[in-house]
C-alpha cells in the first residue's frame, strides 16, 4: 500500500523540495514544505524590525502572527503560497537576508514547537509529502516512510550556483559554500530537533544520482 505519510528530511539545498514536490503531484497528496515557516517566521522580524537574536520577542512573533501555506496560486516556480496577514510572501521568503537568518530563528525552542504542532495538525490529516529537517524525527515519528536526502556541501553549493546563474544573477561558488556550511552548522548543532536522519529513514546520497534517479528510488520505495 502506497504510504500516507511521507516525510523527506536533509540538508539546505539537497533536492528535498523538488523531489518531494514531484511525488506529491504524482500520488495526489498535499506537498507541505516546512522550511517556508521558519522563513516567513524570520522575514516578519526583519520586515518589523524585531532583532532575531532576541529569542523572546522572535517567540512572541511566531505565536502570534498565523502563517498560511497554500497550494501555489501561480504557476511562477513557487512550489506553496506563503501568505501573512493577506499578503503573498512566497517570494519574500527566499531572499538572501531570510536565508542568512533563518536558523537562528528557527533554533529557537518556542518557535519550533510552535511551528511543529501547525505542521503536526496538517501533516496528520495524512496523503502528504512533507519536507523539512525534523520531520521523521520530531514533527511526524510516526510517518510510514522516512526519506533522509544527503549530498556533500560542494554539490549543493555548486546546485544553488548554478540555480542563480541560469536565472541571470550574480553568484559567487566559494561564497555560496561558506553560506551552505554555515547553515548546515547550525542546523545540525542547535539543541532543539537537529538536523539528523531518523533511525528507520532510508538514507539516499543524490552526489552520484541525477534527480530522476532519485525520484525512481523514491517511487520505490513508496511502491515497497
Ligand atoms: O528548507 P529550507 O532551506 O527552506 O529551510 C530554511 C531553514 O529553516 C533551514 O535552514 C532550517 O534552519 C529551518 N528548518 C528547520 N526545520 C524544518 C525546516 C526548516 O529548522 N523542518
Amino acid at each position: 500500500m502506497t504510504p500516507t505519510i511521507i516525510a523527506i528530511d536533509g540538508p539546505a539545498a539537497s533536492g528535498k523540495s523538488t523531489i518531494g514536490k514531484r511525488l506529491a503531484d504524482e500520488l495526489g497528496y498535499l506537498f507541505f514544505d516546512t522550511g517556508v515557516m521558519y522563513r516567513a517566521v524570520t522575514w516578519i522580524a526583519l520586515q518589523r524590525g524585531v532583532d532575531v537574536r532576541d529569542e523572546g520577542a522572535v517567540t512572541r512573533l511566531a505565536q502570534e502572527t498565523p502563517i498560511d501555506v497554500a497550494p501555489a496560486s501561480q504557476s511562477d516556480g513557487r512550489a506553496c503560497d506563503v501568505i501573512v496577514e493577506g499578503r503573498d510572501i512566497t517570494w519574500e521568503t527566499r531572499r538572501p537576508e531570510v536565508d542568512a537568518n533563518v536558523s537562528i530563528v528557527s533554533a529557537y525552542a518556542g518557535v519550533r514547537r510552535e511551528m511543529s504542532r501547525q505542521q503536526r495538525r496538517i501533516g496528520q490529516r495524512g496523503r502528504v509529502v512533507m519536507v523539512g529537517r525534523d520531520i521523521g524525527t520530531v514533527v511526524l515519528p510516526e510517518a510510514d516512510l522516512k526519506i533522509y536526502l544527503d549530498a556533500s556541501a560542494e554539490e549543493r553549493a555548486r546546485r544553488r550556483f548554478d540555480e542563480i546563474r541560469t536565472r541571470g544573477g550574480e553568484a559567487d561558488y566559494e561564497e555560496i559554500l561558506a553560506k551552505v556550511r554555515e547553515r548546515d552548522r547550525i542546523d545540525s548543532t542547535r539543541a532543539v530537533a537537529p538536523l539528523r536522519p531518523a533511525a528507520d529513514a532510508v538514507i539516499l546520497d543524490s552526489d552520484k544520482l541525477s534527480a530522476d534517479e532519485v525520484f525512481a528510488r523514491v517511487r520505490e520505495l513508496c511502491n515497497g
